[in-house]
């Protein structure tokens, strides 16, 4: 898969060089290219911001600079990137979306600042560029900048391309995959003293977990994760959270 990140501040996607993403690049699984917007600026203070039109605060990135930058991108390969713009405004980033764009060839990623990027220039990429355009949404919040929402879009969507994570069946059980919360899980030792402000005291690792009975530990941990997701996540289990492809996603 190919990944290119234009941003202003291409040191913030340093992470991507670490652990089982960082591997995949030096493996040639991810062929990850990171790209200074103000490359694509031409004057003195390499401007990639202006004032918005009808008044308010803040300022908005120029469509100028990201209309240059997005034609370069156009000739880094053959065929069109899909181009997902990270904001709050967007579609939802999920896990049934991370794997269904962790099936496309490549990604382009458009990391905004201040309140955004003009409007224009999204037009620009679908309509004269023939991109598949989606702003995405990390969560119901409000980050700086698109760069953390990139990072954490990239580690999402990077292990599920096939290679990435040595043993794909850590992948099946997972959270938001099959539509319920893992179950809680425990490692050695089985009895655990620990000291707490009233003294020591011993957690122990639930019995059928010792018990080498497969198809009771099974049991016990399907009935654990319906009854995480019921607690934490109810909405999860709302049939609409079953969709997969870009197309039940509801992807223009
Ligand atoms: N004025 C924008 C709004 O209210 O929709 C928010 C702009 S935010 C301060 C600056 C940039 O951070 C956005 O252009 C986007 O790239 C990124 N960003 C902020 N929150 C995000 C989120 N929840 N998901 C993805 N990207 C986000």
């Amino acid at each position: 898969m190919r990944i290119d990140v234009f941003t202003i501040f291409p040191e913030y996607l340093a992470p991507l060089d670490l652990s089982l993403i960082g591997k995949a690049r030096r493996e040639g699984l991810l062929d990850v290219a990171v790209h200074d917007l103000r490359t694509f600026t031409h004057d003195r203070h390499n401007t990639v911001d202006d004032t918005p039109y009808g008044g308010g605060a803040g300022m908005v990135m120029k469509p100028q600079p990201w209309s240059e930058a997005l034609t370069y991108a156009a000739s880094l390969a053959p065929g069109t990137p899909h181009l997902l713009v990270p904001a709050p405004s967007g579609r939802p980033f999920t896990q049934p979306f991370a794997r269904a764009l962790a099936t496309e060839p490549w990604l382009a990623f458009a990391c905004g600042r201040y309140e955004g990027i003009d409007e224009r220039v999204c037009d620009f990429a679908a309509a004269d560029l023939g991109w598949q355009v989606t702003p995405v949404s990390l969560g119901d919040y409000v980050l700086n900048g698109g760069e953390v929402a990139v990072l954490a879009m990239v580690e999402a969507i990077g292990r599920l391309v096939p290679g990435v994570v040595g043993n794909a069946e850590s992948l099946v059980e997972e959270s938001h995959e099959g539509g319920l919360l893992e179950y809680p899980v425990y490692t050695k030792p089985a009895s655990w003293r620990v000291r707490g402000p009233a003294g020591e005291v011993v957690r122990a690792v639930p019995p059928v977990l010792l018990s080498g009975d497969h198809a009771a530990i099974a049991a016990w941990r399907h009935q654990q994760r319906l009854e995480r997701t019921a607690e934490r996540r109810p909405d999860l289990l709302r049939p609409e959270a079953a969709a997969t492809t870009l197309e039940e996603l509801g992807a223009p």
